[in-house]
Order: structure tokens, then sequence, then C-alpha cells
């Protein structure tokens, strides 16, 4: 098990820079996830950890050794992928256990960390099967059981879920945040779904174009966000963001030209009160609550959660009071104003 710090690290691909200078410190046993939107460089940085892709610029250090140079396996990092590639002539057991195998270790050792890695991956059962007779979920579990058992000083993840359909994806994020508990790991997991990154991470790095946009836990992340590009990102259904003007509000902090509101910080009053007003355009009905899609004049699209129950129809005419304290405030730059 390792710390990570990432100093000042860029990867140019020609004239083309993917990672713009990111600065990081990952602490020894701390589950960080990488989140942003397709393109934005999450699994560069990642290989760029691994080994996999050469660092152009800064420097990545392992613990208190200079790994900038070194070769993946040189690292004592296990990464995981979205493909698992088993060798399907295998049994899990013989899967599982192949890197001790081609590191020559003895076979007595190699089947005491396969069965340990078997009881905390729940795999015990299958251990005689070939991959074919596995689930996806079941597969993924293998491919991790792999390197698990190569006692990594860190695993990396680079979107392990994407392939499962959506009750497995649920299933094994349980599966991940069990294996984190257990282990203790250092654990780098990028992603593009912030509902993984919420649910699993201890921290999260949320990236925008080959930058840092935040650094933080969860909740850090949810309640103060440093930018648009956070507060969009984070929380589903993504917050509102409505020119100022266009809100009803006795005073402001200075500079503000955006504000911002959670689907979930606004209630539903009578037509003529509250910051805004709007007319019902949809109701999307989720059981236990109904998101109500609004139009609200200049102030555009706003979207409302409500309870399931309720007996709005499209065409109502109401207000929307955002709860106390719950207004976002930003700048002409997109840049957060504490108030
Ligand atoms: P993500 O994993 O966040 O979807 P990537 O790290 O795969 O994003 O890619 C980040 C950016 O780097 C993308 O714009 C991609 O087109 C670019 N990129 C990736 N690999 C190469 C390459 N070998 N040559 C040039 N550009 C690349
Ligand atoms: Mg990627």
């Amino acid at each position: 098990m390792s710390s990570i710090t990432l100093k000042a690290v860029e990867k140019w691909y020609g004239a083309v820079q993917v990672i713009k200078g990111v600065d990081l410190e990952i602490e020894e046993g701390e589950f960080v996830i990488f989140v942003g939107p397709s393109g934005c460089g999450k699994s560069t940085l990642l290989r760029m950890i691994a080994g996999l892709e050469e660092t152009s610029r800064g420097q990545i250090m392992i613990g208190q050794r200079d790994a900038t140079a070194e070769p993946p396996s040189k690292r004592g990092l296990a990464m995981v992928f979205q493909s698992y590639a088993l060798y399907p002539h295998m049994s899990v057991r013989d899967n599982v256990g192949f890197p001790l195998k081609s590191a020559g270790l003895p076979k007595a050792e190699i089947d005491a960390k396969v069965e340990e890695a078997a009881q905390v991956l729940k795999l015990g059962e299958y251990l005689d099967r070939r991959p074919k007779d596995l689930s996806g979920g079941q597969r993924q579990r293998v491919a991790i059981g792999r390197s698990i058992v190569r006692d990594p000083t860190a695993f990396l993840f680079d979107e392990p879920l994407s392939n499962l359909d959506a009750a497995l994806r649920v299933e094994m994020r349980y599966e991940i945040a069990k294996l984190h508990q257990t282990l203790k790991s250092t654990m780098i997991y990028v992603t593009h779904d912030q509902v993984e990154a919420m649910t699993l991470a201890d921290r999260i790095v949320v990236l925008e174009f080959g930058k840092i946009a935040q650094v933080g836990t969860p909740r850090e992340l949810y309640e103060r966000p440093a930018n648009l590009f956070v507060a969009q990102f984070i929380g589903s259904p993504r917050m509102n963001v409505v020119p100022f003007g266009t809100v009803k509000l006795d005073k402001a902090p200075s500079g503000v030209v955006s504000a911002g509101m959670r689907p979930e910080h606004i209630d539903v009053v009578e037509s003529g009160g509250g910051h805004l007003q709007g007319t019902v355009d949809v109701l999307e009905y989720l059981g236990a609550d109904t998101y109500l899609i609004l139009s609200c004049g200049d102030a555009g699209q706003v979207t409302v959660r409500v309870n399931g129950t309720t007996e709005l129809v499209p065409g109502d005419t109401v207000g929307l009071q955002v709860q106390d304290g719950m207004f976002h405030f930003f700048n002409g730059n997109g840049l957060a104003i504490s108030d």
C-alpha cells in the first residue's frame, strides 16, 4: 500500500496537450475517483500513473519514490480494465493464480493466495469453472481477483463496470466498496458516472479538459461546488442554473451573474409567491419522486423534485421557493461566490 503524488503532471501528444498540469496527493489507503465527461483525460491520467503512458512533464511519486520513468512492472500497481481479458481455457482458479505462477511462486503459496482472494470476492464455489460459465459480474470479480493476489501497492480501475447492465453495476459497486473496506488499499477509480463517484469515493477529482476542476469529498462537491462545471456535473437531476436577474431576491452577494438551485431544494408554492414563477410542462413519475419540468419565462427550464404523489398536472402555474441557504451564486467566470 502506498501514497501516490502527482506534481505538475502534463501529457502532450505532439502539439496537443491532453493533461494540463495536474497536482494531486492521494493518501495511503484512500479511495480516489477521477470523474468527468468522455475525453477529459481520465484514462490518460490513470495510464500515466500506471506507467502505460509516458509522462511528458512533471513527476509521479509512489510513496517516497520518484516513479516517473519507471516501467509499469516496477510500479507494483494493479490495473483493472473495463474489458477483462480472462484466459478462456483456464479455470477461475488458474486465471486468478496466473500472475503468481508466471512469477514462479511455489504451488502451495499460490493456492493459499487464490483461496484468500476467492474468499474476499466470494468466488469460492466458482473456482473450477471456466470463464464462459460465469456471469459478467462474476468475470469482473475474477479479473479483480487476479490483481488482488499480487498484493499491489495500489489498485487502478478504468471504468470497470461500464460493460455491465444497470442492476449488476449496482451490485458490483457494493462489492467494490466492500473490497476497499476489507483490503484498505489505495484505489484510484475512473468513471464518467457521477453516481458511481459519489457512492464510492473518499475523495472525488473532477476533471474538465485535462485540468482539475475541483477535488473534495462527495459531500463537499455537492454542497459547495467551486464552479458551474462541478455544480452541474455532480448531482442528479443536475442543478438548475438561471440568470440572476430572473430570480426575485432582496439581497445578493456582489458580482453574481447566475443562480443555481438543485431540484431537491425547491418547494412548490402558490402562483405569485416564491423566487420564480413557472408553468408545469412535463411530469416524470418515478414512484417515490416525481420530477417536474417547468417553463419559467426568462429563467428558462427548471426541474423540481417533488413527492411521487403530487397532484400537479401539465399546464399548472406555480411559484418556486428555494429553501433557505440553498442558492448557489456564480460570477461571470462561472466561479462560485461564497456568501
Ligand atoms: P477519457 O478517459 O476521460 O474519456 P482519454 O484520457 O481517453 O479521456 O482522452 C483524453 C483526450 O486525449 C481525448 O481528447 C483523446 O482524443 C486524446 N487522446 C488520447 N489518446 C491519444 C493519442 N494516442 N493521440 C492523440 N490524442 C489522444
Ligand atoms: Mg477513458
